[in-house]
Order: C-alpha cells, then structure tokens, then sequence
C-alpha cells in the first residue's frame, strides 16, 4: 500500500514540476514594459536616460530615471558592463544588477533540463522497489518476516481443533511447561525444546499449534521453511537468529516453524552441493534450539508432512525429540470436524452429519471445512434459508471431482458411451465381494471427468488386502470393458483409469511384495530429488533381469482384473444395459435408488439391444 502512495505521488510531483518548467519557458519573467533593441538600450545609457539594468540570463529589463520600463535581450555570453563601456557609457552611471542564476525561472530551467534524468531515476527506483516485493524489505533486510500476534494472542483454543485428542492429550503437556515452568524445572526436569507436528496436508497442523498458544496464553510467532529458500544466500540464517531473538523477549512463547522439510531435509541430499542456503537455515535453527539456557522459555513446534527426509540432526533429544502425529481423521473425527466448522451456519434438520462423516473418507480436517463452506455457498445461490442435505451430496462431489460442467454440451453418442463406461465400473464394483460398494454414479461432467462413480466404504480402512487390491483393479478396468463389451471399440475416456491400474499394479508387486512369483520384498528406492522440487526418482537396486520379471507380473496382475471384469460384464449383460439406459434418461443416481435398481432382476435383452453405432 505504502508503495502505490509513493509511486503516485511521485508522478504527480513529476506532473507539477514539468508545468512549471513548461510555463516559465514559454512565458519567461520578462519584467513588465514594452520590448526595445539592445542597441536601444545602449542609445538611453549614452543620452544619460538610464537608471538601472537588471539582466537576467539574456534578458534585460531596463529602468529609465524617469521611470519607464523595458525590457530587452541580449546576445548571449555578451556582457552588459563591456557593452556599456563599449559604447563610451560610465558604468558607475546606470545600476547593473546580474539575478542570473537565483532567478526563479533559472531554477526550473535547471530542474527542466534535469527532469529525463529525474524520470528515469524515478523509474529505475520504481523498478527496484517492485523487485523486492510488497513488503518494503530495503531496510529490513535479513530481518526475519515473522508473523507476530502480541497483545492479540492467537484467540484459537483446543476446542477449534476436533477430532484429534491423543495429539491434544499430549500437547497439552507443552501447554503446561508454558504456563507453569516451575512445576518443572524445581523437579530438575528438563523442558522440552521441540515438538515435531508430522501429519498429512490439511490436518490442522498450523491450526494446532496456534491452539496450543492460545491455551497457554502465550505469543506466537510463525515462520514457514519455504520463506527461508530465498534470493540470498546467509538470509535464512538471520532471519533465523532475528526470529529466535524475539521469541526470547517475550519469552515465555511459541516459534512455529510451518514446513520444516523445506529446510531441514537431510543435509547434502541436493544436488547443489552442501552449503547451500538450506543447510545454513537448518545450522542456525539447530544453533538456535541448543543456545537456549533451561530458564527461556520457548517451544518450538514444526510441522511437516515428510518426517521421513528430516535431517536426524533435527530429531535429536533436545531437539525436536518429540512427535505428535494428526492424522486424517477417522469417522467419529470427522463428525467432530463437521460439527465444528457447521457451528453458527443455519444447517437444516434434515442433515445428518453422520451421514456426510460416512461418505467423505479419506476427507482431511480442511476438506471437511471447504466441504461445509461449500455447502453453505450453494444453499446461498439457490436462495434457501438454511443448508439442507442436498447442498452436502453435491458439495462432496464438488470437493472430490470439481464443480459440475452441465455447459459441456456432450453429443449423444458421448452420452451414450460415458454411461456404459461409468455403469461398467459401479456393476463391477457392485458384483465383487472385496470392493467398496457403489454409492453414486452419474454422467454429468466435473472438472477433467466426463463422468464419476463414487464407492464409499463401509468402514475406515488402514490395511488393504491383496483380494480388496484385485477387486479395486478389475473394477477401474470395468468402465473400459463395458465400452470394449458394448461398442466393440475403445475411447480415450478410460486413460486415468489405466493409469491408475497400472499404479496399482506395480506398487502391488515393487511396494508390497503382493507378487508370488517374485515374493515379500520391495524393489527400487524412492528418493525425491531435492533439486527438481517434487519429482520422485526411483533408484533401482535390481537387475533388468528382474526388471523384465516386474513388468510381466504387473501386466499378468492388469490382465487378470480384465478378464474378470470382462467375465462379470459378459454375464450380467442386461443389468449393464439396465444402468447405461437409466443413467442416459436420468444422469444420476445414487444411494438407495442405486442399490435398488443393482439388487433387481434386470429387464430380459431384447434381440437386438447394442445400439447400433453411428457412423
Ligand atoms: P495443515 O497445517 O496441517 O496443512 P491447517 O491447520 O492449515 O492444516 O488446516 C487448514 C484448515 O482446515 C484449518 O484452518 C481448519 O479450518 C481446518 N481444519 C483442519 N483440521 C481441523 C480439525 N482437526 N478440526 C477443525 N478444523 C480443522
Ligand atoms: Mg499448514
Ligand atoms: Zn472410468
């Protein structure tokens, strides 16, 4: 903001002083009177008419003793004194006053033939600043940008965060040491310096570290590790440093280090070499956690999603010994999470949250907020009063799949082709005991899909068996069966399902050891290449031999799920026919209707039932 205020001000400074100069220009001070010869002039100081001349730059202005006035120019570098000797006139005669340089028209002149070089400064000034970002950092270099919430203390409590109380149980120890340090250090306990938060994105991971300081009462102050990862090298360090030293002040207090693995991975795992700007943030922290003597009072809490490429450094005792894990929630988090974000929204009666708790698993705890918000949004454009169930079903698949695409005109035969597709996964899906049973199937596009059939869980799982692993995979091939069954041909609708197959597949065989021909062990080691930002690299550490063994496992595991998703389409032919038929006149159909329409006997075929292809 700040920045904007200059820059205007400095263009209309610019606007002002050009006028000026423009004004004085043109209308130079002339003095008054009318305009003479120079040789005039002379002719006057000969006769003795003359008082005074005041010559300013070129131009003269000419008072006589009877006291007219005139004005007149010279040539330039000719002086008045020589010319009036010149010409035989006693100088001491006529007053020659020189204003020259102190002019007021001379200044702007100056400042005119200056004002390209004020302007490109101008720009050159403007330029740098907005190099630098937002922030006006000219000054506060190095300085750590951490966020400050003094005097208002993060007003977040434990009962913001839902469905986590084993981490709240044990942060609530560290609420303690921050309250009531005594209690401690007079049994010679040693505080804990660092909490590591390692969970999943979207966990709460910020939203409970910023409770945590909210129950003690304490400042917070949070910085995250992808800030330090800057322009300069040694930035990170200070602002490191900076940011410790304000904790100590207003000690007793929460550092809150969001991201830490973008920092303190294992050091020398770039390729950049190892001094590099991460390894000089990760020093300092670590210098940092150790400097602090018993009596200071402050906790460090990081969060992460990756412990596993933490620099052991880190995990030292005294360091971040501690781990407090958040996980995605399960049923009974979820509703708590609900619940808590549908507090003070006018939700209808009609909603039964543990219903929305049983279809969103695999939701993090900012899922379910974006869920509800959602949810809140779409009752308002519909114009209703309160947020009723209809409102969470599409808000769910809008968080899954992205918002409907009812625009998309699709042609008939598209239509026609996506239903068999989609009814081909959820009959499969439907007919195989170890896969999730089918809960919504519709052809209405969202976002990349053409269509979407959604599978929920009877239950949170943890473990999957190979059985549920072979279900899954025939049943993401039974949309491109069905097409293969009923048209004879393929489209390239069913590509993110092979690809997801194939995924399967081979984490199967190479992650969990799933394969017998080649037994209970991994093959290759996941590495992420800290230089080229999320890419994974999977270094091998088997010969081709094996390799080639791999490949035709995966491919003997993907032909398997085919045939059986072949076999299962072939025999219930007429209810495959019965869904695409109802999903191409209705678009949707979900929950009960859905499983009442699979558990029917489906409508004998007809002689000729394949619709006939276009051509
Ligand atoms: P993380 O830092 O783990 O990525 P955040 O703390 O930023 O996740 O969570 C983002 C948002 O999701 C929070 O602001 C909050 O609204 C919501 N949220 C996440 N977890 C929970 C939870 N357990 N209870 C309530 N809200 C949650
Ligand atoms: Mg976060
Ligand atoms: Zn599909």
């Amino acid at each position: 903001m700040r920045n904007r205020w200059m820059k205007n001000s400095f263009v209309y400074l610019l606007i002002i002083v050009a006028i000026i100069a423009i004004f004085f220009t043109f209308f130079p001070g002339r003095g008054s009177g009318t305009e003479v010869s120079i040789s005039e002039v002379v002719a006057m100081a000969q006769s003795g008419r003359l008082q005074s001349i005041a010559v300013d730059g070129n131009s003269l202005s000419v008072r006589t003793k009877d006291g007219q006035e005139f004005s007149s120019r010279k040539e330039d570098g000719a002086s008045v004194l020589e010319m009036l000797r010149d010409a035989g006139v006693d100088a001491s005669a006529v007053e020659v006053e020189v204003r020259g340089s102190s002019g007021l028209s001379n200044i702007f002149g100056l400042l005119f033939s200056f004002l390209p070089l004020i302007f490109f400064g101008g720009v050159l000034l403007f330029m740098v600043r907005q190099a630098q970002g937002s922030n006006n950092q000219t000054m506060s270099f190095g300085r750590s940008r951490a966020r400050m919430f003094v005097g208002n203390r993060p007003s977040v409590t434990f009962a913001d965060v839902a469905g986590v109380d084993e981490a709240k149980e044990e942060l609530q120890e560290v609420v303690e040491f921050l309250k009531y340090p005594e209690r401690f250090l007079s049994l010679g306990a040693r505080i804990p310096r660092g909490v590591l938060l390692v969970g999943p994105p979207g966990t709460g991971k910020t939203l409970m570290s910023r409770a945590v300081a909210g129950e003690a009462g304490v400042p917070f102050f949070s910085i995250s590790g992808s800030e330090f990862v800057e322009m300069f090298v040694g930035v990170g360090a200070s602002r490191v440093r900076d940011l410790f030293d304000q904790a100590k002040r207003n000690a007793p207090a929460i550092v809150f280090v969001d991201e830490i693995d973008a920092v303190g991975r294992h050091r020398g795992a770039g390729l950049g070499g190892g001094h590099d700007e991460r390894e000089q943030t990760l020093n300092q922290i670590l210098v940092e956690m150790d400097g602090f003597e018993s009596s200071v009072n402050v906790i460090v809490l990081a969060a992460t999603n990756r412990p596993d490429i933490l620099d052991p450094a880190l995990l030292r005792p005294g360091r971040f010994d501690r781990r407090v894990v958040l996980d995605l929630p399960d049923i009974a988090g979820r509703l708590k999470v609900l619940q808590v974000h549908s507090k003070g929204k006018p939700i209808d009666t009609d909603v039964n949250m543990e219903v929305v708790a049983k279809e969103t698993p695999g939701f993090s705890g900012a899922d379910l907020a974006n869920l509800v918000n959602e949810a809140a949004i779409l009752a308002a454009r519909r114009s209703k009063k309160t947020v009723t169930f209809d409102e969470f079903g599409e808000a769910i698949d809008r968080v899954i799949a992205g918002p409907e695409r009812k625009s998309r005109i699709v042609n008939h035969r598209e239509k026609e082709i996506t239903a068999y597709h989609e009814g081909g996964h959820a009959l499969v899906g439907h007919l195989l005991p170890h896969a999730d049973p089918v809960h919504k199937v519709s052809i209405v596009a969202r976002g990349q899909m053409g269509g979407y059939t959604r599978f929920v869980p009877p239950e949170d799982r943890y473990l999957t068996t190979r059985a549920q692993f072979n279900d899954m995979l025939a049943t993401a091939l039974g949309g491109r069966v069905a097409e293969e069954l009923t048209f004879g041909e393929i489209t390239t609708g069913a590509s993110n399902d092979l690809e997801h197959a194939t995924r399967l597949a081979r984490n199967m065989v190479t992650r969990f050891g799933m394969s017998e021909k080649l037994g209970p062990r991994t093959f290759g080691k996941r590495e992420e290449l800290v230089f080229l930002g999320r890419e994974i690299s999977e270094q091998r550490d088997y010969g081709d031999r094996v390799a080639e063994e791999i490949d035709q496992e995966v491919h003997a595991i993907i032909q398997a799920a085919h045939t059986a998703a072949t076999e299962l389409l072939t025999a219930h032919k007429a209810k495959l026919v019965q869904l695409a038929r109802h999903l191409i006149s209705h678009e949707t159909i979900e929950g009960d209707a859905l499983n009442k329409l699979l558990e029917s006997e489906a409508p004998p075929l007809e002689a000729e039932v394949e619709p006939t292809p276009a051509d």
